[in-house]
């Protein structure tokens, strides 16, 4: 069994703060959590606030969210007291229209989430050794064989930690009630997957959740997450 397998094995299963403490422990000063401020996100950032845990939270900034994402961000670091550093792209909105031209969310949402968030992504990652997210493995075919450790697909000099990894929907919002866990308000007028405005729509009863992100396009995954057809499977890890 290789040495990340058997991390991973180790902690399935596990209470995703025992990851958490793993990580920032493994990786000190180079371990960061990038969200967008979705329900399992909120519950990262209480359990890292809450236990001080030395994880830089990050952001990316697409300019293109929901005001009550922005509001959320603003509320999340008072409640907590820490700083949620946002990772902008290279171009503004209206820069970027120059370049490729108007609403290239909708005429090529590939590149344009490209450029707002997968070279961002790059960014905060570059120099860091273990990138933590959110992700659960029921949301996505690309996430259903997440691990809870593994070798970060996109790049095998790190490991992506997905604490949440084997935790359900009502895991989650469970936990968000037990410890008034602040979260987007948009959950509450039909948005249960929240990403950039022009992308995300409110799903109907009987929707899957992600339903409403690129409705009516082939795509379901902004790029983060998705798994090149060879991901690598082993690295050194740091111990702890
Ligand atoms: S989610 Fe939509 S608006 Fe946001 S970066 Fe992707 S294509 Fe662009």
């Amino acid at each position: 069994m290789s040495e990340v397998e058997a991390v991973a094995t180790r902690f399935e299963g596990r209470p995703p703060i025992e990851v958490l403490a793993w990580a920032a422990e493994a990786y000190p000063g180079r371990a960061v959590f990038t969200t967008g401020f979705g329900v399992e996100g909120c519950v990262l950032i209480d359990l890292i606030a809450s236990d001080h845990l030395g994880i830089d939270i990050v952001t990316l900034d697409t300019g293109l969210l929901f005001p009550e994402t922005y509001a959320l961000w603003r509320r999340l670091e008072e409640r907590y007291g820490v700083a949620i550093r946002g990772i902008e792209p290279e171009q503004s909105v209206p820069q970027q229209a120059a370049a490729h031209g108007d609403r290239l969310w909708a005429s090529a949402p590939d590149r344009c989430c490209n450029l707002r968030k997968v070279l961002p992504l790059e960014k905060a990652l570059r120099g860091q050794g273990a990138w933590i997210t959110a992700i659960r493995r029921d949301q996505t075919a690309d996430r259903a064989v997440a691990r809870v450790v593994e070798v970060d697909p996109r790049d095998a000099s790190r490991v992506k930690v997905n604490p949440l990894a084997s935790w359900t929907s009502a895991d989650v919002w469970a936990y968000v009630r037990r410890n008034d866990v602040p979260v987007n308000p948009l959950h509450d007028r039909g948005y249960p997957s929240i990403g950039c405005w022009p992308c995300t729509s409110a799903v109907a009863a009987g929707e899957s959740a992600r339903a409403g992100r690129w409705r009516d396009q082939q795509k379901t995954e902004c790029g983060l997450h998705t798994r090149p057809a060879q991901a690598p499977f082993e690295i050194h890890l740091n111990r702890p």
